[in-house]
């Protein structure tokens, strides 16, 4: 037995997963830094995020379900339509009836000052802004992370939220000498947000509520009305093909995508089209959408979690979520390492077996979420004829989508932990039941 380092973690990047980290991480007593490159850790971007009910319950555990509820607007209908605005399928998504909760949408950067604005002060404090991570030291008592500023941060483990480009993952496969390419590219996406009061098109102010979808040859859309707002993506696949290059598009870019779908004359709704919203966007942005899985989320004291270890495209909404279960497992599994710990010092060995027991339990609905996000944007851009016609005349017959959503999706999403030492006040079942519960009053969970 040695002397004990008292247990912290250094979370490297403060995007949707990085703070949500900070957020459970605080609600379970367990130390951190934080370490965000960019000057802020609440970036003003284009981009909304669905919010899905497993990450609600969680929201509802750690105190902010009056906070997301003030910013995100529930989107319970969904619209099919084709590019000229032929709406052919019309239905209300599955999650309510299954889960007790809608999907609802949230703008981004809102959703980062609110996970941001709710930390304690001390939380706060932990937050470094400006540090890009240059190195990373495992040894068997701790990590040391050197920042490009030549600061140097020590801890018991690494964690890489750093997305889709993580250096964290870079430097771990060095470390280990594990090989694998980065992820591929098969499709880029145009995003942006919009006032919804802009009254886009004489008489047609858009509801609140909806999400409006083009299905189409080589072209998607989807368009989500919120309370103030609306976000649009615009998915088509690359020309000529898929890459491992990485791009990043400037604003001529952004222009000469929209101008090839104002010359389409591509629908975001029934009545309203892409040019309308367009003249009023406030910001649009372009982006390649990666797609893939990490084979090793973890090696000796370093582990990832979120767009670092696995990335979607967005179409399924669950980016974001399949990262907060990576938080909400990694952070119970943690909490109980340190309490069991005591005065011990926690040894490298125990920290690998509780890294490959999180790369294990989070691989079934890790690779389902993968292929349903596959399976969905080639669907949707009708990549090959069999896809046409499931999608144009197949689904809308037999709802194809809400059988998967009920009998696949669906009792996955129910298996979700929840942060099992906090209870939940609102809890909310669906049709399929929860297999995990939090805390009920009176209740101690071994
Ligand atoms: C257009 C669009 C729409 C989307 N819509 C949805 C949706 O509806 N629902 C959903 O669930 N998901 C959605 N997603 C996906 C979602 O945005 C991502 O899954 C989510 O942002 C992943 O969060 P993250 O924190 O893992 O990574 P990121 O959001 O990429 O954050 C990583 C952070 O790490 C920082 N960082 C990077 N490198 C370093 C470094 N070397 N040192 C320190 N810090 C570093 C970055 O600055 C950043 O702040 C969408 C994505 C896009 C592009």
């Amino acid at each position: 037995m040695s002397t004990k380092t008292p247990f912290k973690a250094i979370i490297i990047g403060g995007g949707p997963v990085g703070l949500t980290f900070a957020q459970c991480f605080s609600a379970a007593g367990l130390d951190f830094t934080l370490l965000e490159r960019r000057e802020t850790v609440t970036p003003e971007e284009g981009a909304g995020i669905a919010i899905s009910p497993t990450t609600f319950r969680i929201y509802d555990q750690l105190g902010l379900l009056d906070a997301i509820n003030k910013i995100a607007t529930p989107i319970p209908q969904k619209h099919v339509m084709t590019k000229d605005g032929h709406r052919y399928n019309s239905y209300e998504f599955h999650l309510r009836e299954c889960h007790g909760r809608p999907m609802a949408f949230v703008h981004r950067h809102e959703l980062l000052t609110m996970l941001h604005s709710t930390l304690s002060d001390d939380a706060k404090s932990k937050i470094q802004t400006n540090k890009s991570i240059a190195s990373i030291v495992s040894t068997d008592h701790g990590v040391e992370v050197t920042c490009d500023d030549g600061s140097v941060i020590s801890g018991s483990i690494v964690i890489g939220a750093d997305g889709v480009h993580s250096k964290t993952r870079r430097l771990m496969n060095d470390l280990s000498g594990h090989e694998e390419p980065v992820f591929e590219t098969t499709f880029q996406g145009m995003f942006g947000n919009f006032p919804r009061a802009a009254n886009v098109e004489e008489g047609s102010q858009m509801e609140p509520g909806h999400d409006w979808e083009v299905h189409s040859d080589k072209i998607s859309s989807q368009c989500f009305v919120g309370r103030e707002r609306g976000w649009f993506i615009i998915y088509r696949p690359l020309a000529p093909g898929p890459t491992r290059e990485r791009k990043t598009y400037t604003e001529e870019d952004v222009q000469a995508f929209a101008k090839d779908l104002i010359e389409m004359d591509l629908h975001l709704t029934d009545k309203v089209k892409f040019a309308d919203v367009f003249k009023v966007v406030n910001k649009a942005g372009m982006t390649q959408l990666q797609e893939g899985a990490v084979l090793k989320r973890s090696f000796q004291r370093i582990v990832l979690a979120g767009d670092a270890c696995n990335k979607i495209t967005p179409n399924v909404g669950l980016g974001y979520n399949n990262g907060v279960v990576d938080v909400v497992y990694l952070t119970n599994a943690l909490k109980k390492l340190v309490e069991d710990a005591g005065q011990t010092e926690i040894r490298t060995e125990t920290i690998e077996e509780l890294f490959a027991r999180y790369q294990e339990d989070r691989r079934a609905l890790s690779e389902t979420v993968d292929s349903a996000a596959r399976r969905v944007i080639r669907t949707v851009t009708h990549s090959d004829f069999v896809k046409y016609v499931l999608d144009r005349w197949v689904n809308p017959v037999l709802g194809l989508d809400k059988v998967y959503g009920t009998k696949v999706m669906g009792p996955l999403l129910a298996k979700q932990q929840v942060l099992e030492w906090l209870g939940e006040k609102n809890y909310l079942p669906g049709k399929i039941p929860w297999v995990h519960r939090g805390l009920v009053a009176g209740e101690v969970k071994a």
